[in-house]
């Protein structure tokens, strides 16, 4: 008699990425190759600016790496980010045996409040980081103009927000150093595993281009596919194993072409949830401001104190009914790691705190049908309406 379990996510792949997979696949040529090759070149002309250079990498996380570290993010010098975000965002700092300063976000977007980073800056902060929560753009005029004040780079997680606007502008178009997009499965667009640095600065796109590759002068590819003899090449620095392969880039060709409609289907489902929403006792997700595109990446509600059931208690309910849900973030500074290593305290940041013990993220997907959506909503509104 139940119904079947409605998964909180879903990648939507159809026919065209399995054709140019299995195409891929017969080519003999599935790493780093014509497909990532093209794959980027139509990821510039979907940001629709010629004068950006953009890499394509394995995943959002070594694409941040990556650009942090082309910046020379080394020892001694802080980067700043939100507390409100994956690991990701902050572990790659580390990486580069340079520090972490989270701060908090603003109470009503939950972005990273420009007013806590400009609180955080010290003489040996180098680089911010922000992250464009949920699909939504981070306040980026303020951000970009404290970077201009205190010679700092600003290196945008964008794992969420494709095609997300900010000031009528593309994310990834921006006057940032670089911004990083995730084609991880749960993304808006997806290729398994894989991610996109996306720079206006050619010093920045050579080294990320070496380094995405072990520190190699020239790529596989480039050798196989030169007209001469062409097994030489030199190593110039220790660097990584970042590289897309063609096999997903095959994919990332076809989810691509399809991201317009993806991120229409998007907005319609969280329009309906507003709608539908309005008279309960949450706080619905900010939304953007006029003439701006959200990405809808998430879909994020918070409990308000009336409501009659807890967080924690919902969630439980919704899984029993089928529905599953998920919370975006556990914040950083709840997590051992980050916790111990800055002897950090909830009380630092009081609106992620108050945020994160009431959010949940609602399932909002492309492969939801319109009864999907209307279950969804049923449920919500008798769990929250008539609590058993
Ligand atoms: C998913 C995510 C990442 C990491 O993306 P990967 O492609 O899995 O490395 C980074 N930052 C945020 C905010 C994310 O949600």
């Amino acid at each position: 008699m139940s119904k079947p379990f409605l998964p909180f996510a879903l990648p939507e792949l159809g026919d065209e990425e399995i054709a140019e997979v299995v195409d891929t696949l017969r080519s003999g040529w599935v790493t780093t190759g014509p497909k990532a090759k093209r794959f980027e070149q139509a990821f510039v002309e979907f940001l629709g600016d010629a004068s950006l250079e953009v890499i394509a990498v394995n995943s959002a996380t070594a694409g941040l790496h990556l650009a942090l570290e082309a910046l020379g993010i080394g020892p001694g010098d802080e980067v700043i980010t939100t507390t409100l975000t994956f690991t990701s965002t902050a572990e790659v700092v580390r990486y580069l045996g340079a520090d972490v300063v989270l701060v908090d976000v603003d109470q009503a977007t939950l972005q990273i409040d420009p007013r806590a980073i400009e609180a955080a800056v010290t003489p040996r902060t180098k680089a911010i980081v922000p992250v464009h929560y949920a699909g939504l753009a981070a306040d980026m005029g303020a951000i970009l103009a404290i970077a201009r004040r205190h010679g700092l780079k600003v290196v945008e997680d964008a794992a969420h927000a494709l095609p997300a606007t900010c000031g009528g502008a593309l994310v990834g178009t921006l006057a940032s150093d670089a911004c990083v997009f995730s084609f991880y499965a749960n993304k808006t667009m997806t290729t398994g595993e894989g991610g996109m640095l996306v720079t206006r600065d050619a010093a920045l796109a050579r080294r990320a281009k070496v380094m995405r590759l072990h520190g190699m002068s020239r790529d596989a590819f480039d050798r196989y596919s030169a007209k001469v003899p062409s097994w030489a090449y030199e190593i110039v620095a220790p660097g990584f194993k970042y590289n897309l392969t063609d096999i997903a880039a095959a994919i990332g060709l076809h989810q691509l072409k399809r991201l317009e409609g993806f991120a229409r289907r998007r907005a319609v489902i969280a329009a309906r949830y507003d709608e539908a929403f309005a008279d309960l006792p949450l706080v619905a997700p900010p939304p953007p401001a006029p003439g701006e595109r959200h990405a809808w990446h998430l879909y994020v509600v918070r409990l308000m104190d009336a409501a009659p059931l807890a967080r924690d208690r919902f969630i439980e309910r919704l899984f029993d009914e089928g529905i599953g849900c998920s919370v975006h973030f556990i914040p950083l500074h709840l997590h051992p790691y980050w916790r111990d290593r800055y002897a950090l305290r909830p009380e630092q940041f009081p609106h992620a705190q108050h945020a994160y013990e009431r959010m949940l993220t609602l399932p909002l997907y492309t492969r939801m049908s319109d009864a999907d959506v209307e279950r969804v909503i049923e449920t919500v509104r008798r769990l929250l309406l008539a609590p058993a």
